[in-house]
């Protein structure tokens, strides 16, 4: 009996005439995700892919099952067994396949589906043959068309027969690539990881960059970030990380304007240098972890005043969110527990004890002027260093 993995494709499926190129590049980042644990055929019908190991240990199906789940672009997916299509095979691959299914629960049914049409049974005759088979081998089951605990789904396609039982969730959302590039600002908080699974759940393949100030932030608080982006790649694929050289910037500014505005004019100096950075890589919008009011930084006014010195579209997707709301996705995605470890990130360093909630864009400029604000931007976007970047082209959701 060979198994063969189901993923039904969500919303690329309605996507007309773009369809060939979403499925393309679905194909292409769940080939990535799935070729360390073996060799694998992946083929496209119906709304469908089909996952077919080629070479590897029997678990690598297993392995591939679960990488699946984290495979943005598919939303359902179920392990299924291939047979034959004649009747006696199918009614024979059911019973193994589910067979300590069938002896686990109390209700089930049987469902069908026939794309080829030359299959001698018809759907409501499949159905009810195989239910009938079913409880003869498990005679306690009873069939409940309603709520059934298991559905045995059998699928008559083209080339081969399936049968499969539960469906699995899976990660729902666009293929990551399909919806452009964006430099995500990553820290090492809770918030901008679980930006950057919401923004690569929209289809969006993502950079990062990190600000670092070292000797005030620790190589540990570095190697933290890296550590949040390297778990995130399970859902982001491959994610390089920039590491900009801060120090000096935040020192100028912490000489040089008044401490109320210290937070504002190093923000804008983030912005300032991502908008550098996506520039030269082409990235077309900056992604956030910025939430409406979580912090003096991001009230409406603070974050105007910093937009302003954006030179492409700012995505927040927790604009709108609780801290807790934000907290259950990062649990969800297993970074949360990274992001709580107490290391300082460049934004405390120097924080002003009274930072100005409502910051005047023409005094801001004022400072910036006195500061050289470009000037340190620029000496500080030299200094970005590279992490990740050991497989170019690797598990990158644009590079096909
Ligand atoms: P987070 O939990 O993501 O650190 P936060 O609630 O601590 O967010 P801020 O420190 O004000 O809020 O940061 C807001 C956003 O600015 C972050 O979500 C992130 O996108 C970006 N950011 C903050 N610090 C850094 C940094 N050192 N390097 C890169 N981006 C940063
Ligand atoms: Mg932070």
């Amino acid at each position: 009996m060979e198994r063969v993995i189901l993923l039904k494709l969500g919303e690329i499926a309605l996507k007309g005439l773009n369809r060939q190129t979403f499925e393309n590049r679905l194909m292409g980042n769940l080939k990535r995700r799935i070729s360390r644990f073996g060799k694998f055929e992946i083929r496209s019908a119906q709304s469908t892919l089909y996952v077919r190991k080629l070479r590897g240990p029997e678990e690598a199906v297993d392995q591939a099952f679960e990488a699946a789940g984290d495979v943005f672009g598919v939303v359902a997916r179920s392990m299924a067994a291939e047979c034959d299509k004649n009747y006696e095979a199918i009614r024979d691959t059911a019973l193994a396949f589910l067979g300590e299914r069938f002896s686990e629960v109390k209700s089930f049914k049987v469902d069908a589906r026939r794309s080829d049409k030359r299959f001698p049974m018809t759907t409501p005759e499949i159905m009810e043959t195989l239910g009938g088979d079913i409880l003869e081998k498990y005679p306690a089951l009873r069939v409940d068309v309603h709520h059934p605990e298991l559905i045995c789904m059998v699928e008559v396609r083209d080339h081969a027969a399936y049968v499969h039982g539960e469906q699995l969730p899976g990660a729902g959302g666009m293929p990551v690539g399909s919806a452009g590039e964006a430099l995500l600002l990553l820290s090492g908080g809770i918030d901008s990881p679980v930006a950057a699974y919401m923004m690569a759940k929209r289809g969006l393949s993502l950079t990062a960059i990190h600000f670092e100030s070292p000797p005030y932030t620790s190589e540990r608080a570095r190697e933290k970030v890296l550590d949040l982006a390297k778990k995130l790649e399970r859902f982001t694929g491959r994610l390089p990380v920039y590491v900009i050289p801060f120090t000096e910037a935040q020192l100028a500014i912490r000489d040089t304007c008044p401490e109320e505005y210290f937070t504002i004019i190093m923000r804008r100096l983030m912005v300032r240098v991502s908008s550098m950075l996506a520039g030269e890589k082409k990235l077309g919008a900056l992604v956030t972890g910025e939430s409406l009011g979580q912090v003096a930084s991001q009230t409406l006014g603070a974050i105007a005043v910093t937009e302003e010195c954006a030179d492409r579209p700012v995505f927040r997707p927790l604009i709108g969110m609780d801290k807790e709301e934000i907290v259950q996705i990062s649990r969800k995605i297993d970074t949360y527990e990274l992001s709580i470890l107490p290391y300082e990130d460049c934004c405390t360093v120097f924080t002003p004890r009274h930072p100005r909630l409502k910051p005047r864009l023409s005094e801001v400029l004022e400072w910036e002027e006195k500061l050289g604000a470009e000037k340190l931007a620029e000496a500080a976007f030299r200094g970005a260093k590279l992490y990740g970047a050991e497989e170019e082209g690797e598990d990158r959701g644009t590079k096909e």
